[in-house]
């Protein structure tokens, strides 16, 4: 065994489980990243009491004095971006330049909620009474859970731990189980910039394991989740039944709409980087590519001469724009919906194969035609490099097509229509829409979230992160009559 030895971070110590694991690099998987003592319940239970017994006082701490603390985070974050993005790269799979480019988002998110603490935190209302000063605040929830998933393993801790901290909570955060350095990194840093013990507490053990603890706990107020529909749902079911607060952010099924007027160069390029940058892993990325019959053979071939060039491998390497998938269950994932399609009669326009570079997790950027509607490839999330090409006779066609699914994450369109482009950010039912842009890729200031199946609570990012974790406290306060 080689690498650094893991362990979780309660109240300012270090603890180790007793299960040690190998944390793998999916590029080369014989080279271990690092090992891990991942934690079990026991562990779990201190965190969520370590976090309680920090709440007091980070709650009392000026909210602005709570800023500075993230914005020293913020610089830490940026200046060992490279070192942190390389070890990302290694642990997860994403390309250096994806991986370096997150890291600096979460700095730049850590940044933006230092900001947050600076802005109003309340409002006052005119009362009924001469005397009453009528007012509502809000104020922290206490310790909240995040669980968060291994796809963007910086960023999307940052946009849920920058938040609870800047509004006063403490956490327990629990990372997937396969990205532990970066989550290391992300924890020490925000150590390193003052955040006293116990505010952050980081435990890395296997969600099927310290999962339900974390929940359910009595000192747990509030749990926000990414990660899979399965598991976010049982999550929910747990929490809301234990009383706690819940937000969630699930998956997708993401259309990108080619009208035949669109600039197709453009929505070629777009499509492409919305379905095949980190490897398709991301819950915003382009899986469905809905386009009227008039361009698509023009459309399909442009698609899958650009995924050709594409070079897939060693995300360490420059030239590399397709890393591996995170993992051997994502790839096996894969290839049972590319069985799926081959027993369906699917036409491959360009992909399918698994490059051989050192027993790596690659798969080649992939696109599909001429499968059933009903196809389970066109229905599910498949999380990797693989788009499907659907035709559309007409708008009208378009439309209901990029809403028969039961998510409702991101949806892209093109065309240099104006007309059709605010009827469709009307009539899609996404969370998210981008007109003549990819279906990947978010503004922080921005909120965030799915409608349907796609996600459940109040969104995340921008200042509306706020709504999740503060609450409304409202005071009646009569002055004392004067004599
Ligand atoms: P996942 O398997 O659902 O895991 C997400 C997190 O939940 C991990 O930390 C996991 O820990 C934990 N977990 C697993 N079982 C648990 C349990 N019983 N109790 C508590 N926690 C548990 O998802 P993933 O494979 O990491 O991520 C991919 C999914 O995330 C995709 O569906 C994607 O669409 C979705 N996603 C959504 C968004 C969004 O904002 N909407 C963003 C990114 C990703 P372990 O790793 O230890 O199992
Ligand atoms: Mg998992």
């Amino acid at each position: 065994m080689s690498g650094p030895v893991l362990a979780s971070l309660v109240g300012g110590h270090r603890l180790e489980g007793h299960e040690m694991v190998l944390d793998i690099n999916p590029s080369a998987p014989d080279e271990h990243v690092a090992i891990v003592a991942l934690a079990g319940p026991e562990i779990a239970a201190e965190a969520a009491e370590a976090a309680a017994n920090a709440f007091a006082r980070w709650r009392d701490t000026p909210p602005p004095a709570r800023g500075d603390v993230l914005r020293r985070a913020a610089d830490l974050v940026d200046e060992r971006a490279e070192p942190i993005g390389r070890d990302l790269a290694r642990e997860e799979g994403k390309t250096l330049v994806e991986a370096v480019g997150e890291t600096r988002r979460a700095a730049a998110i850590l940044r933006y909620y230092a900001g947050q603490t600076l802005e109003p935190d309340g409002e006052t209302y005119p009362s009924h009474s001469a005397l009453t000063f009528l007012y509502a605040r809000r104020e922290p929830l206490g310790v909240v859970t995040a669980i968060t998933p291994w796809n963007f393993p910086i960023a999307i801790p940052a946009w849920k731990i920058a938040p609870a901290v800047a509004f006063g909570n403490t956490l327990v955060w629990k990372p997937a189980e396969i990205v532990p350095l970066t989550s290391t990194h992300f924890a020490t840093a925000l150590r390193d910039a003052g955040l006293p013990d116990g505010v952050l507490n980081l435990v890395l053990g296997r969600g099927s394991v310290v999962g339900d603890t974390l929940v359910t706990h009595d000192r747990v107020e509030a749990v926000t989740f990414t990660g899979s529909n399965t598991v976010g749902r049982a999550i929910e079911l747990k929490a809301t039944e234990a009383g706690k607060k819940v937000q969630l952010e699930l998956g997708g099924k993401n259309p990108a709409v080619v009208l035949a007027d669109a600039d197709l160069e453009l929505a070629v390029e777009q499509v492409a980087r919305g379905a095949f940058l980190s490897a398709g892993q991301k819950c915003t990325a382009t899986s469905r590519v809905i386009v009227e019959q008039q361009v698509l053979e023009e459309f399909g071939d442009r698609l899958a001469a650009v995924a050709r060039s594409w070079p897939v491998g060693n995300p360490l390497d420059e030239e590399t724009k397709v890393g591996p998938l995170a993992s051997k269950s994502q790839l096996d994932t894969v290839f049972g919906y590319l069985d799926i399609a081959e027993s369906e009669a699917a036409r491959v326009l360009v992909g399918g194969g698994c490059p051989d570079h050192g027993g790596g997790y690659f798969v080649e950027p992939t696109v599909l035609a001429d499968l059933p509607a009903t196809s389970r490839v066109v229905r599910e999330e498949i999380f990797g490099p693989v788009a499907a090409l659907l035709p559309a006779g007409s708008y009208e066609d378009a439309i209901a097509l990029a809403n028969d699914t039961p998510f409702g994450l991101t949806a892209a369109l093109f065309t240099r229509d104006l007309g059709k482009a605010l009827r469709f950010s009307r009539d899609i039912r996404a969370g998210v829409v981008k007109v003549n842009q990819e279906s990947a890729g978010l503004e922080f200031q921005a909120p965030f979230g799915g409608m349907r199946q796609s996600s459940s609570g109040s969104r995340e990012q921008g200042k509306v992160a706020r709504d999740f974790f503060t609450q409304w406290k409202t005071v009646y306060l009569d002055a004392p009559p004067t004599e």
